[in-house]
C-alpha cells in the first residue's frame, strides 16, 4: 500500500490530461497504461470539437440541436451550460498551442456536421483534431511539474471506506501483477468509454468500459448505460477496430450508396446522409444485413482533394487498397461512443464521495439518448474543468508530496482470449443496433456465465460489470430512441422520456431474474 497526497486521475485522454493541468498546482498522478498519447480515443478524434464560436451561431442554438439529437431526455441546464462555455475552452486550447484551422484573417474555419444547423465545429488539417489537441496537452502535462505519469499502469478496482472513495488498486498494463493499493484524497476517474466490449468498433483496444465497471463494482450509480453509439460510416475492410471514415466526409457532401448504386439515405430521412447518427446507422445496418454493400461516395463532392484534406482517410484507402479518388469506400456500423456511464452532476460529483468523474467514463445528462458530433470532446473539456475546480476547491491547500514508485509483486493471470472475444461477438449480437427482449436475456445469461469463469481476472470482470449495465439497461427500456432500438418496441414512448439511473446490484438483480429462466 501506497499513500499519496496526490489526486489520482484514472486515465490518460483528453479529459484527464487536461483535468491534470487544470488542478495545479495540486500535485496529480495520473495512471496511463500505455505511453501518453497512445490508448485513448482522444487522440483518435477526427472531426472536430463543436463551439459557437461566432455570431450568427449561439450558444442557444448549439443547446437546442444537442436536445433534438438527444431525442428527448437530454438535460436542458446540462446543455445550456456547456454550449456556453465552449467557446472559452476552444479559445483556452488555441493559447496552449492547438493549431486549429483559421482563415486569412486568422477567424477559426467552422465545419458543418450532422445534426448541426450551422457550420459549429472547430478542425485541425481535416480530420488531425484529436491527435493535435492531445499533443498539445502531452507537451504541457510534460512541462508541469505539479504531474506525475505512471505509465504502463492501470486501474484495477476503487477502496471505499465509511467515508467514500479512499483509493486506487492499480496493476501493471502490459503483463499481469498483482495489484497495488494507491491511498488518495480524490480520484478523478477518466478512462474513457465501452465501445471495445463491442467486436465491431471504432475504439482503441483498451477502451472497454473496465473504468465504468470498477466504479460500478464499488457502488457508483450509472445514468443511462442502453444508450450506446453505433458510427455509421467505419471502414468495412476486416480491420479491429474499425478505422472511421469520418462524418465530416458527409458534412463536406460524400454520400452513401449501395452495391446497385443506390442512395439509400433519401427515401429515409429529409437530411438523408446528414441525418441524426442512429438513424444513418440502421439505415447502414439494413443495407449490409439485406447484402447490398453499403458504400462512402466521396468522388463527386471531393475528388482528389480528400487525399490532402483528410490525411487519415487517405492512409487507410491506401492501406486498404482503396483509391477514395475513383472508387467509393465500403462501409459498415460500429461501436463508437457511450452517451451512458458513471452518473455526474455539474461539478463532476459522482454518487461516492471522493469520487469525480469526466469525459466518456461519466454520463452527465449532455447526450441523451443521441450524442450530437463534436459534442464528445467537448463534454470532456468541460467537465475536466469543472471536476478539477471542484476537487481543487474541496482539498482548499495544494499539499506538497513526492513521487511515488509502486513495486508490483508478482500475481494476475492474462485475459482469456476466447472469453473476450465472446463477450465483444455476445454484445455485437444481442446488444447492439437493434436489440429485442430474447436477445437481450440471451446477452446477459451468456455474461453472467462468462463472468463466473473468469473471476479470477479483474479486468474481465469489469467489463462484464459494464456489459451487464448496458443489456440490463437496454431490457428494461421496453421503448426506442436514440441509440437504442428495440425490435419488439419500435416507437418512441413519451412516458419513458426519462434518463435511467441503475446501480450494478440492480443490474445484477436483472441478470438474475434471466438466468433463474434460463435454468
Ligand atoms: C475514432 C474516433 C473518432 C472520434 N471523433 C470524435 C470527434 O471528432 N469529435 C468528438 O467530439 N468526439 C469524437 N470521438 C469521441 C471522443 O474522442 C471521446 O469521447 C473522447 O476522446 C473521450 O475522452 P476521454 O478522455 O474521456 O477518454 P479517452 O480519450 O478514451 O481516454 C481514456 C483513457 O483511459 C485509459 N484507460 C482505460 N482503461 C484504464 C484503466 N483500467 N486504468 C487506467 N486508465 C485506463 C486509456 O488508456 C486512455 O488513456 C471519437 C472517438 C473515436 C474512437
Amino acid at each position: 500500500m501506497l499513500d499519496t497526497g496526490r489526486i489520482v486521475i484514472v486515465g490518460a485522454g483528453l479529459g484527464a490530461l487536461y483535468a491534470a493541468l487544470e488542478l495545479a498546482p495540486h500535485p496529480v498522478l495520473v495512471i496511463s497504461p500505455e505511453p501518453l498519447g497512445r490508448g485513448a480515443s482522444s487522440s483518435w478524434a477526427q472531426g472536430g470539437v463543436a463551439a459557437a464560436m461566432e455570431r450568427p451561431d449561439s450558444p442557444e442554438a448549439h443547446a437546442a440541436d444537442t436536445q433534438r439529437a438527444g431525442a428527448g431526455t437530454v438535460d436542458s441546464r446540462v446543455a445550456a451550460m456547456v454550449t456556453r462555455v465552449a467557446r472559452d475552452h476552444i479559445l483556452d486550447l488555441t493559447e496552449l498551442g492547438t493549431p486549429f484551422d483559421r482563415d486569412a484573417a486568422g477567424n477559426y474555419v467552422m465545419n458543418r456536421e450532422a445534426a448541426h444547423s450551422a457550420a459549429r465545429v472547430v478542425r485541425v488539417k481535416g480530420d488531425q483534431a484529436g491527435h493535435r489537441i492531445m499533443q498539445t496537452l502531452i507537451t504541457a502535462v510534460r512541462a508541469a511539474r505539479h504531474v506525475q505519469v505512471l505509465e504502463n499502469t492501470q486501474a484495477v478496482r476503487l477502496e471505499t471506506n465509511e467515508d467514500g472513495v479512499s483509493g486506487v488498486w492499480i496493476s501493471r498494463a502490459d503483463t499481469p501483477s498483482a495489484p497495488v493499493l494507491i491511498r488518495t484524497p480524490a480520484v478523478l476517474l477518466a478512462g474513457g468509454g465501452s465501445g471495445g466490449l463491442y467486436a465491431h468498433t471504432t475504439n482503441p483496444p483498451r477502451i472497454r468500459g473496465q473504468v465504468i465497471g470498477l466504479a460500478a463494482r464499488a457502488g457508483a450509480r450509472l445514468a443511462d448505460p442502453e444508450f450506446v453509439q453505433f458510427h455509421p460510416t467505419a471502414f468495412d475492410i476486416g480491420e479491429d477496430p474499425a478505422p472511421l471514415a469520418t462524418e465530416a466526409l458527409r458534412g463536406e457532401g460524400a454520400v452513401l450508396i449501395n452495391a446497385e448504386g443506390a442512395r439509400f439515405m433519401l427515401p429515409v430521412h429529409p437530411d438523408a446522409e446528414l441525418a441524426p447518427r442512429d438513424i444513418v446507422a440502421r439505415a447502414i445496418f439494413a443495407e449490409t444485413q439485406a447484402g447490398r454493400r453499403p458504400m462512402l461516395d466521396t468522388r463527386a463532392a471531393l475528388g482528389a482533394e480528400v487525399l490532402s484534406r483528410f490525411p487519415t482517410v487517405a492512409q487507410t484507402c491506401a492501406r486498404a487498397g482503396i483509391d477514395p479518388v475513383t472508387e467509393p469506400i465500403p462501409v459498415a456500423v460500429a461501436a463508437h461512443y457511450h452517451m451512458g456511464g458513471v452518473e455526474a452532476d455539474m461539478q463532476g460529483r459522482s454518487s461516492l464521495r471522493n469520487l469525480w468523474v469526466c469525459g466518456e467514463a461519466s454520463s452527465t445528462g449532455l447526450h441523451g439518448a443521441n450524442r450530437l458530433a463534436s459534442n464528445g470532446l467537448l463534454e470532456a473539456l468541460v467537465y475536466a474543468r469543472n471536476a478539477a475546480q471542484d476537487i481543487a476547491a474541496q482539498l482548499q491547500t495544494a499539499a506538497d508530496c513526492a513521487e511515488i514508485a509502486p513495486e508490483f509483486p508478482v500475481g494476475g493471470c492474462p485475459m482469456d482470449a476466447k472469453a473476450l472475444t465472446t463477450l465483444r461477438e455476445t454484445m455485437t449480437a444481442f446488444v447492439g443496433v437493434r436489440r429485442d427482449a430474447a436477445g437481450l436475456r440471451r446477452a446477459l445469461a451468456i455474461l453472467a456465465r462468462l463472468e463466473a469463469e473468469q473471476a479470477e481476472d479483474e479486468n474481465f470482470v469489469n467489463m462484464c460489470a459494464t456489459a451487464t449495465l448496458i443489456a440490463a439497461a437496454a431490457l428494461a427500456r421496453q421503448e426506442s430512441r436514440g441509440g437504442h432500438y428495440r425490435d419488439d418496441y419500435p416507437e418512441t414512448d413519451p412516458a419513458q422520456a426519462q434518463r435511467t439511473r441503475i446501480t450494478l446490484a440492480e443490474a445484477l438483480a436483472i441478470r438474475a431474474r434471466v438466468q433463474e429462466d434460463f435454468q
